[in-house]
């Protein structure tokens, strides 16, 4: 790839009907990472996804994936991408092996479907019908499908909703064994915990724009805010501070001086989650 990013992204804008879905983004996701896609309901992540599918067309602005312009490909680059998409319908009397093998037929060079479906965590469902599966594991054939055709590219679009803890943590080392073979993956889900855990970098959009991009850890390092909890008086104290070392040596040499304990005492940082929630819920 000589180091083109595997998406680029320019100026994009669309409306649906005169309202600005996405009003203006830019960004790149570089081959290999995964990236995460986050911002709250309507903010016009699916938009921006599913125009670089291809499925949509854009109003204005430079879109390349895989180097293509995904709205005037010939079809072509398609092969080279896996889509996982919120909702899908399989066919309910097929099995988990028959619709592998359905979707293996489209693809010039198809994975093996066995190590496929072994990827997936399917390998003893392999002669159930679709629809015997639970909802969890209709998700994992879906992964399953959008991987046979071995793709560069990866779409995931809240692949582990519905999941239990579990399976969702099965989920992530998929995707996580996914990346280790090279594959770029992008990947939008409400879990921040999700996104901290998998995303090398993750775009946050609010109302058609994006509002922060960057790795997990940039993203918190911003906020130089940490939070003290502990209780006093039977009552949960909370002090958010700039300067942790300063504010507990004195609640500390406090407690010490009075010769009492400060309870439940805890220092946490912020998480992903919470300097999200800041950004979404600013008014930057
Ligand atoms: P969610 O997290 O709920 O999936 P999202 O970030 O994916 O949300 P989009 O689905 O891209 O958001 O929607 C962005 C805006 O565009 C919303 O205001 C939505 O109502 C509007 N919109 C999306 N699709 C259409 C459509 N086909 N026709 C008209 N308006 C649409």
């Amino acid at each position: 790839m000589s180091g083109a990013p595997a998406i680029l992204v320019r100026g994009l804008r669309k409306s649906y009907d005169g309202n600005e879905a996405v009003r203006g983004i830019d960004f790149d996701v570089l081959p290999g990472e995964v990236f995460g896609l986050l911002g709250p309901n309507g903010a016009g992540k699916t938009t921006t996804v599913e125009i670089l599918e291809g499925y949509r067309q854009r109003d204005a602005g430079e879109v390349r994936v895989l180097g293509v312009d995904p709205w005037r490909s010939d079809g072509s680059h398609r092969e080279r991408i896996g889509v996982v998409l919120q909702h899908s319908e399989l066919p309910p009397a097929l099995s988990v092996r028959e619709v592998h093998r359905m979707f293996a037929g489209y693809y010039l060079h198809p994975r093996d479907i066995d190590e496929v479906i072994e990827l997936v965590g399917l390998a003893d469902k392999t002669e159930e019908r679709v629809k015997t599966l639970s909802g969890g594991q209709k998700r994992r054939l879906d992964l399953g499908v959008a991987l046979v055709g071995d793709p560069e590219l990866v779409f995931l679009d809240e692949p582990t909703t519905g999941f239990d803890p579990a399976a969702r943590r099965t989920a992530w080392d998929l995707v996580r064994s996914l990346r280790s073979l090279g594959k770029t993956i992008v990947l939008t889900t409400h879990y921040l915990d999700e996104a901290q855990q998998l995303a090398d970098r993750v775009a946050v959009i609010r109302e058609g724009s994006l509002v922060r991009i960057g790795t997990p850890s940039e993203l918190i390092g911003a906020t130089p805010k940490v939070e003290i909890r502990y209780r006093a008086h039977g009552r949960e104290m909370v002090v958010t501070t700039g300067e942790p070392t300063r504010v507990l040596a004195e609640l500390t040499s406090r407690a010490i001086a009075e010769g009492r304990e400060l309870e439940a005492l805890e220092v946490r940082r912020p998480t992903l989650e919470d300097v999200y929630l800041e950004l979404v819920d600013g008014d930057e």
